[in-house]
């Protein structure tokens, strides 16, 4: 390895080692410092009162309006209870619905309060418990009654102000001197993947950028604002999450969840002998599978499946990246077009006929051959056909399974690698559950690794970068002849929409920023930025 390669990888890998506070600037306080209450009032006037956005969903106004429930005396048991549902959550999920029911009544029957629920409740609960054997038939109950009076007590009190100010610091602008920038990570169609810290909070991230001229000279502008748009509505623990998105003279950048652990072709190609073994092979499946069925549960089919746009993070769990070509599909209907990496596309992509989710299950069939047999399906290692051979080869012919192949991952394969997309394993009316029923899965608890509550069979070593050299890292030509106008900002200014809220709430509750911000006043007061 080069100097230059070895200094760059020592740099990211003592930045990720340092991470959360030690990584922050010594300005941080500064950088997160709350506008006082007076400045909140516009956004408090505009500020939508939906119960399920401000104390549900975004983090910061979850943790808020459960500091706002402690506070109130006769709030007290429906917090116990959500303490006791969050704690039996994990051993809940492995119970039988009988063990739940009785786990849960008995919740409910300590506080007294909740026992009229109970039984007003009690025949639909465990009828829902049969259908969906989990907590969130308790959560609905409470929610439902927090929703009401408390929810229109907490929008009057110090809690809620804070909030507002939380959300003026998330409206702050984004720049590039918000990040430090360490080591190239990858290259892509139009620009570098760079390991970027947020100075303000410690937090490594990927920066994806986009070159503008890049993007121009190959008019890739709706492909990288729909990118940019399906990946902020989408909240999965198997596809990466963005963080922020913003601009700078040269570029469009996309902050995502930052995957240390390398690409799924570095560990197949990279490490040892082309392949994983088999536990790998299935605990990726099965996570690139629920990443799948969350994206189709959006109506989002991604296209785009192969071993180097699936990312390994430093617990050794894969996410789904690389949404560039993933389309969101109306209602029931199905798109045309030529669109992914010819070696992977499916039979009805490359015969232009129209295709729904089923051409993602062909990836997946083409993702776990590739994994276990260390090559791809139609393609023999170092061979290049050309493409009209690639397109005959996967059309007509029957890919072949060597010794590597147990008899369950081959049926598995081949079933996934069925040439016609009707017969084809998801493609039934249950989608991606019936890849999951499939006996090489048997082993996978999907409910516990939905949870996150499954642990990797690999774990990246933290010393360790796993990405090629950064000088084997082609370099990005530049353009010439491109000129940026004003055409060309009306779409820069979509894109450059700063902070992702609940991926930004979740940086600052992780990083330990929101716990030493968050004071109040003396025994509850308010603290002099929140007097009115
Ligand atoms: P493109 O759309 O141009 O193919 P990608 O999003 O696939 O770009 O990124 C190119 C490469 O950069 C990937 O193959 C991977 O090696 C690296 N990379 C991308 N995103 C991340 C991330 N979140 N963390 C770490 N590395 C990444
Ligand atoms: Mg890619
Ligand atoms: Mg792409």
């Amino acid at each position: 390895m080069e100097i230059e390669s070895i200094v760059a990888n020592s740099a990211l890998v003592r930045a990720r080692e340092g991470g959360g506070s030690k990584g922050r600037s010594w300005k941080w306080r500064e950088m997160l410092r709350f506008p006082h209450i007076s400045q909140c009032a516009e956004l408090a006037m505009s500020t939508e009162r939906d119960y399920y956005s401000l104390c549900v969903k975004q983090p910061i106004g979850k943790k808020l309006f459960q500091l706002f429930c402690r506070s109130r005396p006769n709030l007290q048991t429906f917090m116990s209870l959500q303490d006791a549902l969050v704690v039996h959550e994990k051993v809940v999920i492995t119970l039988s619905v009988l063990h739940v029911v009785l786990i849960c009544s008995s919740l409910f029957l300590q506080s007294n309060q909740c026992v009229s629920i109970v039984l007003k409740h009690e025949q639909s609960c465990i009828q829902s418990l049969e259908v969906e054997p989990c907590t969130d038939v308790f959560h609905a109950y409470l929610h439902k009654h927090l929703s009401g009076e408390p929810f229109r007590q907490y929008q009057d009190s110090m809690f809620f102000d804070r909030f507002l100010q939380w959300k003026m610091v998330e409206r702050q602008p984004i720049t590039k001197q918000c990040f430090r920038q360490y080591r190239l990570l990858g290259k892509g169609g139009f620009g570098e993947v760079w390991a970027c810290q947020v100075r303000a909070t410690g937090m490594m991230y990927a920066c994806k950028k986009l070159e503008k001229t890049h993007v121009k000279k190959r008019r890739g502008e709706a492909m990288a604002l729909n990118e940019k748009q399906i990946l902020e509505r989408l909240d999965s623990r198997f596809v990466v999450n963005l963080v922020y998105a913003y601009e700078t003279k040269h570029a469009l950048c996309m902050v995502l969840t930052m995957m240390s652990g390398g690409d799924l072709r570095f560990h197949i190609y990279n490490i040892g002998k082309p392949g994983l073994d088999r536990k790998r092979v299935r605990f990726y499946a099965a996570e690139v599978c629920c990443g799948l069925i969350h994206l189709h549960q959006m109506s989002i089919l991604y296209r785009d499946l192969k071993p180097e746009n699936i990312l390994l993070d430093d617990n050794g769990h894969i996410r789904i990246s690389d949404l560039g070509l993933a389309v969101k599909l109306s209602e029931g209907s199905l798109v045309r077009g030529r669109v992914g990496t010819l070696g992977y596309m499916a039979p009805e992509v490359i015969g232009l006929e129209h295709y729904g989710m089923s051409a993602d299950w062909w990836g997946l069939g083409c993702l776990i051959y590739e994994m276990t047999a260390g090559q791809p399906p139609f393609r023999a290692r170092g061979e290049h056909p050309k493409p009209p051979e690639m397109e005959r080869r996967i059309q007509k012919e029957q890919e072949e399974y060597g010794d590597k192949f147990s008899q369950n991952v081959k049926n598995l394969c081949s079933l996934l690698l069925t040439k016609d997309p009707k017969e084809r394993l998801g493609c039934q009316r249950s989608g991606g559950r019936e890849v999951q029923y499939h006996p090489f899965f048997r082993k996978i608890n999907f409910r516990m690794l939905e949870a996150g509550l499954v642990e990797a069979p690999f774990k990246p070593d933290p010393r360790l970068v796993y990405c090629s050299d950064v000088q084997d890292i082609e370099e990005f030509s530049i353009v010439k002849g491109v000129t940026l106008d004003h055409t060309d900002s009306n779409f820069y200014s979509k894109f450059n929409t700063g902070k992702v809220p609940i991926s930004w709430q979740n940086e600052i509750i992780e990083t330990g920023c929101f716990g030493e911000l968050n004071i109040f006043g003396p025994v509850g007061s308010r603290s002099p930025d929140l007097d009115w």
